[in-house]
């Protein structure tokens, strides 16, 4: 007899996520295989994690290394795993130093923490942030967010943390003083619905960080590490922030989060500012290094063509349903689409036929898929898309 997990699931877990009905069993490149032996074609990506696809062999080969050696010392020692995945996150990034963490929750948190002691020895504390930014549900992440969905019943939050609108170039010129420490934003919001910075936008906060002397920090955590074809999704932009914090990706499906620095920024923090027990876990930072490895040979490529495949069906499927599909945003593989309505029934439909995606801004259905995906599979969602909406027309 098959066990009930979901029913022992929804008993023993505190009531926070509102589960898919999918047993997993197991998952393979773009698919998970539910233990009813159902295929889903997976677009989340694990909320965008899992770039190279599930269960990749060269990063089952790196981690059971690793594990095999040892799986956990802590940060009083050198470890080889961790150099190695800092030189090639450092390459990759141009940035040249970094803290590890567990999450991107961390990274923020840290980054909050380096913004202040930064500005502490300057006599600032304020720090910016934007309405439809997510940074993670800690109590300083959350501080720096403006949806009370997320926040109420749980203040007070950290003080001195202003959040105003996003693009808004007047109230950003207004807010920035001689108490600004620092600014937090992500260039490609993904919670917020895949929108991009604005170029006046990116150009107040370059001339803010150039005249007032503060710290931006780019949240690159879902929109960064090759997701949208480039390494940043700021690459291309004027800018150049003094933090970014990641997460996500650059695990290879293992918890591993960075706080990446400017040269200027090395010695803000002296031995005992910050730590963490796992941190930078020998076995999260193998897989890191073997995704890394794939995102150099190809992998960021890939997820601009990716990229290019589904919007030129999404953009096919709008010529078809104009007062359906409102707007196609994002680049590469980050993409929201817009619909007129709650896009979760859309969600819910598209899970019946065996798709999983996810929605997010209530009206935007968000697709955070491997970078990889074959033209078949990219077929396959757009069909079923178009046949989920006809079946909401009729
Ligand atoms: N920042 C952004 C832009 C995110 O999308 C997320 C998670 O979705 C976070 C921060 C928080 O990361 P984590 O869930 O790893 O704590």
């Amino acid at each position: 007899m098959t066990r009930d997990y979901t029913s022992v699931d929804a008993d023993v877990f505190l009531p926070t996520y509102r589960r898919l009905p999918i047993e997993i069993d197991r998952a393979e490149g773009a698919e998970i295989v539910a233990r009813d032996g159902t295929r889903y074609l997976d677009l989340l990506g694990g909320i965008a994690v899992n770039a190279a696809g599930h269960s990749h062999p060269s990063i089952i080969e790196a981690v059971e290394r690793q594990v095999r050696r040892y799986a956990h010392v802590s940060n009083f020692l050198v470890q080889d795993a961790q150099v190695e995945f800092a030189e090639r996150l450092t390459r990759l990034s141009g940035y040249p130093h970094l803290f590890l963490s567990n999450s991107g929750t961390e990274a923020i948190e840290g980054a909050l923490k380096l913004v202040r002691k930064h500005g502490s020895e300057r006599g600032r504390s304020k720090v910016i942030a934007f309405e439809g930014a997510f940074h993670g549900r800690s109590y300083g992440a959350l501080s720096l967010m403006h949806k009370p969905k997320y926040k109420e019943g749980m203040g007070p939050f950290l003080q001195d943390i202003v959040t105003l609108p996003y693009n808004d170039v007047e109230r950003l010129r207004e807010e920035i003083d001689g108490n600004t420490a620092g600014i937090f934003v992500e260039f490609l919001q993904g919670e917020g619905g895949i929108i991009e910075a604005s170029s006046a936008f990116i150009e107040e906060l370059s001339t803010a960080q150039k005249e007032h002397n503060l710290l931006i920090v780019a949240d690159e955590i879902q929109a960064g590490a090759g997701r949208t074809g480039e390494f940043f999704s700021f690459s291309s932009l004027p800018i150049h922030p003094d933090l970014v914090t990641m997460a996500k990706v650059i695990g290879g499906g293992l918890p591993l989060g960075a706080i990446l620095a400017t040269e200027a920024l090395r010695d803000v923090w002296g031995p005992g500012a910050h730590g963490t027990t796992f941190g930078g876990n020998p076995v999260s930072c193998a897989a890191g290094s073997a995704l890394l490895d794939l995102l150099e040979d190809g992998l960021m490529e890939s997820a601009a063509e990716t990229g290019t495949l589904l919007k030129r069906g999404l953009r096919a499927l709008q010529e078809l349903y104009p007062s359906t599909i409102l707007d196609i945003r994002g680049r590469g593989c980050i993409i929201g689409v817009l619909f007129p309505f709650d896009a979760s029934d859309i969600v819910s439909r598209l899970l019946e036929r065996g798709i999983v995606a996810n929605a997010t801004s209530t009206t935007v259905l968000r697709l955070l898929p491997p970078y990889l995906l074959a033209p078949a599979q990219v077929d396959r969602f757009v069909n079923t898309l178009g046949e989920v909406i006809e079946s909401m027309d009729s």
